[in-house]
């Protein structure tokens, strides 16, 4: 995966680039991250790269030439080595549409450099919208203070789904949202902790039997906390009557007065 930050502000993204998992996969050279400070395009000594919004108002707001710049820049660069490079453009908004799993698989999957223009202060010149046609993705019906967090979280979510990043492959695989449930409850050692002991059919070695306590409880944990995720989802015959236990099991335990 190849990615671009466009920032004004490098320092807020680079040091979460270089910790854990993200540090492995680019030193595995399974991701790959520029990070452009947008104000080497400005043109003025004091590198000004926001101006008042016209028609008065609070807040700064991004000039557009120098984030045109950067991505002709980047294009350039790119295009130089390989011709036939293109980018996917992407501006982090709370206008945007919901950044989701499948979105992440799809940035995970794209040949293209994904390049992230981060905003800042009231947002950008409408005409980089303009000029760039790029999607709007937001990561939360809440408003930020700029582009980087949600840049680096569509990054972190992205690169986990590249083959060969995380350890195993099985655990991208199995975890939330991946087939539209959440994940079951993880243990580890000690077996018990604070008179809490682990579920006995995790200590038991029976796989099969793991394997279904591990599907009952991914859609108990789904009905009970995104029931939401489970509406107008066909279930195979054995996620059916798993799921009438655990609803079973749920009006259970519901107090009666
Ligand atoms: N004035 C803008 C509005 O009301 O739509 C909000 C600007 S916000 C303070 C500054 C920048 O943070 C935005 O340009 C965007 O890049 C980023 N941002 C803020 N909230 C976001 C969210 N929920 N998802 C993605 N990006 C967000």
């Amino acid at each position: 995966m190849r990615c671009a930050v466009l920032t004004l502000f490098p320092d807020m993204v680079a040091p979460v680039l270089g910790q854990s998992i993200l540090k492995r996969a680019q030193e595995k050279g399974l991701l790959e991250v520029s990070v452009q400070n947008l104000r080497e395009h400005t043109f003025d000594r004091h590198k000004t790269a926001d101006d008042v919004p016209y028609g008065g108002g609070a807040g700064m707001v991004m000039k557009a030439e120098p984030v045109l710049q950067a991505v002709d820049a980047l294009r350039a660069h790119y295009q130089a080595a390989h011709p036939e490079t293109t980018l996917r453009v992407i501006i982090p908004s709370p206008q945007g549409r919901p950044f989701t799993q499948e979105l992440a698989q799809s940035l995970a999957q794209d040949d293209r450099v994904v390049v992230f223009v981060c905003g800042h202060y009231e947002g950008m010149d409408e005409r980089v919208r303009l000029a760039l046609h790029p999607e709007e993705i937001s990561v939360g019906d809440y408003v930020l203070t700029g582009g980087e967090l949600p840049a680096l979280v569509m990054i972190d979510a992205a690169a986990r789904l590249v083959p060969g990043v995380l350890g195993d492959a099985a655990s991208a695989a199995e975890e939330s949202f991946t087939e539209g449930l959440l994940e079951y409850p993880h243990y580890t050692r000690p077996a018990e902790v604070r008179g809490m002991a682990v579920p006995e059919v995790l200590v038991s070695g029976h796989h099969e039997a793991i394997r279904l306590w591990r599907r009952k409880e991914a859609l108990r944990n789904t009905y009970l906390k995104r029931p939401d995720l489970l509406r107008d989802r066909e279930l195979g015959s054995e996620d059916r009557r798993l799921l009438s236990e655990v609803m079973q099991e749920s009006l259970v335990q519901v107090p009666v007065r």
